[in-house]
């Protein structure tokens, strides 16, 4: 049996840090850390997202708002927004909820932001930085994908890291993180020849493609760390026997359930650790979004 590694927990102890961190900032500062949203549009997986960041700034003790803007303004509109938000020195972490609508330039957006602000950690300083091994601000999935394995005491240095996926988002600064950290990287895409020759030998197995059931048991090495970052929405009409049975609840009162991009139930009796969908990678999401604010805010208030 692995051990399971519990994203909520682990982001519950993170939150705690910055909520003690921030009452003390309050009392010697007198100025809350504060994070801007800019929403645009009318997408409901966005609008719960925004809505989970804010009760997050809330329970860490961050001022928050989120700006809505409706789902036909121009570049222009939201570049006058993001400029405002720049000068705003209320505002210490801004970011843009993706996806835009089509008609909005998100480079230009996202370069817009200035990268001391730039929470995401999505805009190519940030990104540059990264690379060049200085100190930035990092994408949260993938920074919250090392505290996992780092707060789980899994050893990083001399490890074979194998991630599957290389986005903007979590695959590639994921990977930087880990060479960063003296592991021994594969990057795995689309045009791999042989996926299961990469992921069967490593130490360390990262997943993040959207892929359902795309790494089974034979693809896994016994007693590895496997972190599986895809977060996939199965309905009863297309799940298996096995999934029906296992979340027989969730078919029951939603008529759906999330799983990740690893068999789960054949992966897990023969590795050393797993992280579950959900309650793994997806609570450390916004907890190191709110890490990221807190050291946005503590740079710009001259604290480090
Ligand atoms: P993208 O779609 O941007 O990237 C997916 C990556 O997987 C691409 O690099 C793609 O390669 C690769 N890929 C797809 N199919 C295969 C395959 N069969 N074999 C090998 N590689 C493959 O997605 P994201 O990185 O944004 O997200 C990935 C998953 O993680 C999604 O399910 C998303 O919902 C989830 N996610 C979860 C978060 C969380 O907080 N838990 C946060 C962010 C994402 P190529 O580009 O070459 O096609």
């Amino acid at each position: 049996m692995a051990i399971l590694i519990d994203g909520n927990k682990i982001s519950s102890d993170i939150k705690n840090e910055i909520k003690q961190e921030t009452e003390e900032i309050v009392r010697t500062k007198g100025i809350k850390p504060g994070l801007s949203v800019i929403l645009v549009g009318e997408n409901p997986a966005s609008k719960v997202y925004v809505s989970n960041k804010q009760k997050g700034c809330d329970e860490v003790g961050f001022a928050s708002e989120t700006i809505k803007m409706p789902e036909n303004v121009t570049t222009e509109d939201v570049l006058a927004q993001i400029d405002k938000l720049n000068k705003d020195k209320n505002t210490h972490g801004i970011l843009v909820q993706l996806p835009l609508p089509q008609q909005i330039d998100k480079n230009k957006v996202l370069e817009a932001i200035i990268p001391e602000k730039d929470v995401d950690g999505f805009h190519p300083v940030n990104m540059g930085k990264l690379v060049a091994q200085q100190d930035c601000l990092v994408p949260a999935t993938a920074a919250g994908i090392i505290q996992l394995l780092k707060r789980s005491g899994i050893n990083l240095k001399g490890s074979n890291a194998t991630m599957v996926g290389h986005s903007e988002i979590v695959g590639k600064p994921c990977t930087l993180l880990l060479l960063n950290e003296w592991a021994t990287v594969t990057i795995c895409h689309i045009e791999t020849r042989d996926l299961k020759m990469h992921t069967k030998d490593a130490d360390i197995l990262i997943v993040a493609t959207g892929v359902p059931y795309l790494i089974k048991e034979d693809m896994v090495k016994e007693g590895s760390a496997v972190i599986d970052v895809g977060i996939n929405r199965i309905t009863k009409e297309k799940a298996n026997p096995d999934l029906l049975e296992w979340r027989k609840s969730d078919f029951e009162t939603k008529g759906a359930t999330l799983i990740g991009d690893v068999d789960f139930l054949k992966v897990e009796p023969k590795v050393g650790y797993i992280t579950p969908v959900p309650g793994g990678v997806g609570p450390m999401t916004i907890a190191m979004l709110l890490l990221n604010t807190l050291k946005a805010a503590k740079k710009l208030m001259g604290i480090i």
